[in-house]
């Protein structure tokens, strides 16, 4: 019996040709074998982590993870079926060779197909380690899914990362929505100068909800993928907090050419700087959370010294000000609040395996997020009410003023 036979129980038909003296570089049924391997052993990088202790999970385990294919193994198997073919040339036996590929081939699509439909999700300790991100979630991460079309239609099923992309593309939907509306108002209500400051905003906005769904919904395809758009949200994040800060500058140094000037650029020098930190592979490490949320709240909360500029000019006590600076540091608070949920990872630290579908730190974040971007777009609405109201400055562009 072969070692096919012995672990299916049935008797493998050999599709290439008879035992024969000749080389026979490959057997069929070996390779249909190795094709079947779990992640364990086709991922050279996979270490299993010690947490042993959650006893309910070695059913689910066993059932979820492992898979009939890896991308590793496609590989493999192109380049052993290549083998077999250069064989057939040598043996005439060319026919066969050619229709053994066609039947892998075929093969391998069904398998891959039926596999796609029907994937589980599986325990931390069981993924790859490229997907091994928040070891306080245990149970109902996606396991790898080298396809685009399975990674998209997992979003209708329930993981890990179901609450992640769904807050962010609510969120850019309403935001897409929101942008639509304020753009399309006629110039005699909104003039184009209104529009394409809002519509910096608007833009920051909608491009890092939108890395951050297809993030959360990529991350699984593989290795590479994962990586780059890891690095796609993180620019995202870079682009929305320049964004936000163009209106308010914008409005805020109105009549104020040379500082608005000024800021602006620092604002553009610090993005650019933030964005060139996130293309770092290194930068995306799960150890580095702390410093990702601290380079992100860093570039943030910069926006203290124009905000004490513009209460210096404005005065502390007027209206405007305190009105301004209000909306402004409700939302410095809701994204601070955010990124310590992310940086601290609570709730699940202190519950590990609690909230694994509900309820876990980045969800949070990603509601703050998304509550912080509209009370900013609120505080630059009535900012730019007041300048309506107020009317246009006396002096166009009057000098300095620090
Ligand atoms: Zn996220």
């Amino acid at each position: 019996m072969s070692s096919a036979e012995e672990i299916t129980g049935a008797p493998v038909v050999n599709l290439i040709h008879e035992p024969s003296e000749k080389q026979v570089p490959l057997d069929f049924e070996d390779m249909i074998l190795r094709k079947r391997r779990g992640w364990e052993n086709a991922n050279p990088e996979f270490e299993m982590p010690e947490d042993e202790s959650d006893d309910e999970l070695v059913e689910e385990d066993e059932a979820g993870c492992p898979l009939p294919s890896t991308p590793e193994d496609t590989q493999l198997i192109e380049a052993e079926m290549t083998e077999v073919l250069k064989a057939g040339v040598l043996s005439d036996e060319i026919d066969l060779g050619a229709l053994a590929h066609n039947a892998a081939e075929q093969a391998e699509e069904f398998v891959r197909k039926v596999w796609e439909a029907s994937w589980k999700v599986c325990h931390y300790r069981n993924l790859p380690k490229w997907l091994q991100d928040n070891d306080f979630l245990h149970r109902y991460h996606r396991p790898p899914l080298p396809s685009f079309g399975a990674c998209f239609r997992s979003i209708f099923r329930m993981h890990t990362e179901t609450g992640n992309i769904w807050t962010h593309l609510l969120g850019c939907i309403a935001f897409i929505g929101v942008s639509i509306y304020f753009l399309t108002r006629p110039s005699f209500e909104l003039p184009a100068q209104e529009k394409i400051i809002f519509g910096a905003f608007f833009g920051g906005a909608i491009i890092c909800l939108f890395f951050s769904f297809a993030f959360h919904t990529l991350s699984c395809h593989s290795v590479e993928v994962g990586r780059l758009f890891s690095k796609l949200d993180y620019c995202g994040i870079a682009l929305l907090i320049m964004g936000s800060f163009v209106p308010w500058l914008y409005y805020g140094f109105y009549c104020h050419y040379q500082p608005k000037v000024i800021y602006l650029s620092v604002v553009c020098v610090l993005g650019c700087l933030s964005i060139i930190v996130s293309l770092f592979d290194k930068f995306s490490e799960p150890n580095l959370r702390p410093l990702r949320a601290g380079v992100f709240m860093s570039f943030g909360l910069s926006g203290i010294v124009p905000a004490i500029h513009y209460s210096l000019m404005e005065g502390w006590f007027s209206q405007i000000s305190q009105a301004t600076l209000g909306w402004l540091i409700l939302m410095g608070i809701l994204y601070i609040i955010g990124a310590m949920f992310y940086a601290l990872r609570v709730p699940e630290r202190w519950f590990p395996g609690k909230f694994d579908l509900w309820g876990q730190s980045h969800q949070i974040f990603h509601v703050f997020v998304i509550a912080a971007a509209f009370v900013h777009y609120h505080g630059i609405s009535e900012m730019a009410m007041y300048r309506v109201t107020v009317g246009e400055c006396e002096v166009p562009h009057p000098p300095i003023d620090f």
